[in-house]
């Protein structure tokens, strides 16, 4: 199987079942992120836990790329303080633009399959758009 193949695999499983989907009882936090070339839209809603991101969801419609990418960054942000977010945050935007050294892949998990849309600049903004949100739902302070 090409890496590219079982690159599309992971994105549409995510796509498809994605993880983590609906809304949040009693958000602390929540954001609205659309990329109109697209049609993305979705809303993410998160708990923290003093400076750490105890729960997250997500819902709304977009493609099969931002939905996938949606899906894995709940299942890799969930737990994670928010410096540690926003490292992952800085590998994601250097991966989906083909920027991240292959050795550093490996600790993204099924986020390297994100590396797909590297050759794509529209399909860029999708990847990116979930990331993006949720740094706005961070810094938004209800
Ligand atoms: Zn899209």
């Amino acid at each position: 199987m090409e890496l590219s193949d079982l690159y599309r695999e992971v994105i549409l499983t995510h796509a498809t079942h994605p993880h983590n989907y609906g809304a949040l009882d009693h958000a602390d936090r929540k954001s609205h992120g659309a990329n109109p070339i697209c049609g993305d839209a979705f809303d993410i809603e998160i708990r923290l836990d003093g400076d750490r991101i105890s729960d997250i969801r997500f819902h709304g419609m977009g493609c099969s790329i931002s939905k996938a990418s949606a899906s894995m960054m709940t299942e890799m942000a969930k737990g994670k303080t928010v410096k540690e977010f926003e490292e992952l945050l800085d590998k994601i935007e250097k991966l989906v633009r083909g920027e991240l050294p292959p050795n550093e892949r490996a600790s993204l998990g099924d986020l390297a399959a994100l590396a797909g849309v590297a050759s794509f600049p529209t399909r860029v903004k999708c990847a990116i758009l979930p990331w993006k949100t949720l740094e706005s739902a961070i810094e938004s302070d209800e």
